[in-house]
């Protein structure tokens, strides 16, 4: 794991450069109303099981865990899957990232494009989902610029104004207070690079932005057309494939609205099945693209492929 810097780019000291891509790195890939889509692997989140599991009640959600090989209380491993679109003249991110600042699992983000033979200063557009750590740390480089230097940066009004402003890290409670205060500094070092969109903003040609918020208090989703379907770029409005799926309506320990979250999931679990709409999520596994099918009164993930 390592973070590629500006300066690294500049002297050509990177040595991924031309290197075939490693399969860990580069998941799922599609094709959707002129875009090229491909998710790229920034690593795995390391999280003890209550961080999700917590309020939920054990005995509902045993069955559930067991049917996805998740042993009562080990750690979840969530992956962490940054949607990458090219087409129309655009390299376009969802989300950055973690960078190497979070936790030890997660950061290698800038390999992966590496090995994909794209450079940071070739993405165009940078469009935030939300601003928690695992998806805007990794904006900057070790020296606090920003990673994708020629990118507009794209945030939620709601998002930004939240984290923006200097109160939150007083009134978000103790556990997220750390995300506060990296959150404000990263989007303080972006400065005027973060440009603002409202919900159903089309923020690229066919690329809408929808409010999903709970889990973050402006958090965005977006919708991309296409010809003959459509996707859903989730970000965490769906936050994992188990209980996020299969128990939609039950509070999760990541949310900081939780009940706001679970009505939303709810609302956009709706949706997408009956708009019949392919999904990415960030934390689903294989690359997180697939479709959402209902099952048992909820719903399953079906991953692509
Ligand atoms: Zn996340």
């Amino acid at each position: 794991m390592s973070m590629i810097t500006r300066r690294m780019l500049m002297t050509g000291a990177a040595s991924l450069a031309g290197a075939a891509i490693a399969p860990r790195w580069l998941h799922a890939s599609m094709q959707m109303g002129g875009w090229q889509v491909d998710t790229l692997s920034d690593g795995n989140l390391q999280l003890p099981a209550d961080f999700i599991l917590g309020p939920m009640p054990a005995e509902e959600i045993a069955p559930i865990l067991a049917r996805h090989g998740i042993a009562e209380g080990a750690p979840l491993t969530p992956p962490c899957n940054v949607t990458l679109l090219r087409g129309q003249g655009r390299v376009v991110l969802f989300d950055a990232g973690s960078g190497l600042a979070f936790q030890p699992s997660v950061g290698e983000l800038p390999d992966a494009l590496y090995a994909l033979g794209v450079d940071p200063a070739d993405v165009t557009d940078v469009v935030f989902t939300h601003a928690h750590p695992d998806h805007l740390w990794g904006a900057l480089d070790d020296f606090d610029e920003a990673l994708f230097y020629n990118a507009r940066h794209y945030m939620g009004a709601g998002e930004l104004d939240y984290w923006s402003d200097p109160e939150t890290v007083n009134t978000i409670g103790a556990a997220r207070q750390a995300f506060a205060i990296g959150a404000a500094r990263r989007l303080e070092m972006l400065g005027d690079m973060v440009e603002r969109f409202e919900d159903g903003d089309e923020v690229l040609p066919g690329v809408s932005a929808v409010l999903t918020p709970g889990h973050t208090p402006g958090h965005m989703a977006f919708a991309v057309a296409g010809d003959s379907g459509a996707l859903m770029i989730l970000g965490d409005a769906i936050g994992n494939h188990h209980v996020g799926f299969e128990a939609p309506g039950l509070p999760s320990g990541s949310d900081q609205d939780q009940g706001l979250a679970a009505q939303t999931r709810l609302a956009l679990l709706d949706r997408i099945v009956a708009d019949d709409m392919t999904v990415v999520g960030y934390h689903l596994p294989g690359g997180g693209i697939g479709r959402a099918e209902r099952m048992d009164g909820a719903y399953r993930f079906v991953q692509a492929g």
